[in-house]
């Protein structure tokens, strides 16, 4: 079975090399949160995370377990923005140096944060070229060694150690909601339910216009779909990986959808009442927990707040609702 090559010891492993270097971010609570949920919601900030989002757990993971060949070559990632500041932050870190695949549309606040942590920047066009291919060509001539943003059995690895901080924090829960872009963050946090929450339903979260996910599961093999387009910009993967699919087809419960205007509620909602700064996609588990179609009343559910980053005029267009908002 192809899930056996990413196991729960491989996520303590991760946990070992991230001790003491990625944030053990805090599980917030809140009472209105668990009024309009009905339930008890806790809220693990990745938010928080160094590099903004908690893509830094498996970046460093990967590159930590790299050969000293490799890393004196240096790595080259592709990524429309968390995922390279995590490896332009993880390199830097471990002296490793970081080339980035970026869209030439990435948010502005993703690129420069990517360029303060040292990483050589090279522009594409996200809807007539293949990044894939263009970070195949640089690996090759440059002797670089690729560090995929979900499709990687480290990746998942170290993803999965914010589930297991979770549940090491709050014990076992009913639910476990996830954003679900290409899969890192889902295998992972499964790996870590399994082992230490077995009743755990875990539920994978997309958004509406983006959910090759929910048709890959039910399909039962991953469906590809055109470039979607959704506020949610670190979940616009258009395929679930290779590496992530059996483990989520094995061990996660269901994948759902929310819209984008249920996004922008969230992202409020955290703004006002909890005062974070949430990104769309980082509110992609909480949104479905607001919209009380998952679950029970009185259930114990963990969201993962997968990331923190927008630029501030966005953030601001987003939250005043204007024309042009919901793309
Ligand atoms: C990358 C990312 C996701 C999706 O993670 P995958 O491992 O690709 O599924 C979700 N939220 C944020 C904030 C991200 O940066």
């Amino acid at each position: 079975m192809a899930d056996s090559s990413v196991t729960f010891a491989d996520v303590e492993a991760a946990a070992r090399r991230l001790e003491g270097i990625a944030h053990r971010t805090p599980v917030m609570t809140s009472r209105t949160a668990d009024a309009r949920a009905d339930a008890r919601l806790f809220f693990k900030c990745e938010n928080l995370q160094r590099g903004g989002a908690f893509k830094f757990r498996g970046a460093y993971n990967a590159i930590a377990t790299l050969t000293g060949d490799q890393r004196r070559h240096g790595v080259i990632a592709y990524s429309s923005g968390n995922h390279a500041q995590a490896v332009a932050l993880a390199g830097r870190l471990q002296g490793v140096a970081t080339t980035i695949v970026m869209p030439k549309d990435a948010p502005e606040a993703k690129v420069g944060a990517t360029r303060e942590y040292g990483g050589e920047i090279v522009f594409y066009d996200r809807y007539t070229e293949s990044r894939e291919e263009i970070c195949a060509a640089l690996a090759r001539d440059r002797g670089l060694t690729i560090v995929p943003p979900y499709d990687h059995p480290q990746i998942i690895a170290g993803q999965g150690t914010a589930a297991r901080e979770l549940f090491e924090a709050v014990g076992e829960l009913d639910i476990l909601l996830v954003s679900l872009g290409g899969g890192g963050l889902l295998a992972g946090s499964a790996l870590a339910a399994r082992a230490l929450s077995p009743g755990c339903r875990v539920i994978g979260v997309e958004p509406e216009a983006a959910n090759d996910g929910q048709q890959s599961f039910r399909a039962g093999h991953v469906i590809r779909i055109p470039v979607p387009r959704s506020i949610a910009d670190g979940a616009l993967t258009t395929y679930i990986g290779a590496s992530n699919f059996p483990i989520i087809r094995a061990w996660v419960h269901d994948i759902v959808t929310v819209s984008d205007r249920m996004l922008i509620d969230t992202m409020g909602f955290f703004a006002e009442r909890m005062k974070l700064v949430v990104e769309p996609t980082g509110c992609l588990g909480a949104a479905a927990a607001l919209s009380k179609r998952h679950h029970q009343p009185g259930q114990r559910i963990g969201v993962l707040l997968s990331g923190g980053n927008i630029d501030l005029p966005r953030y601001g267009e987003l939250l005043r609702g204007g024309a042009g908002a919901v793309t």
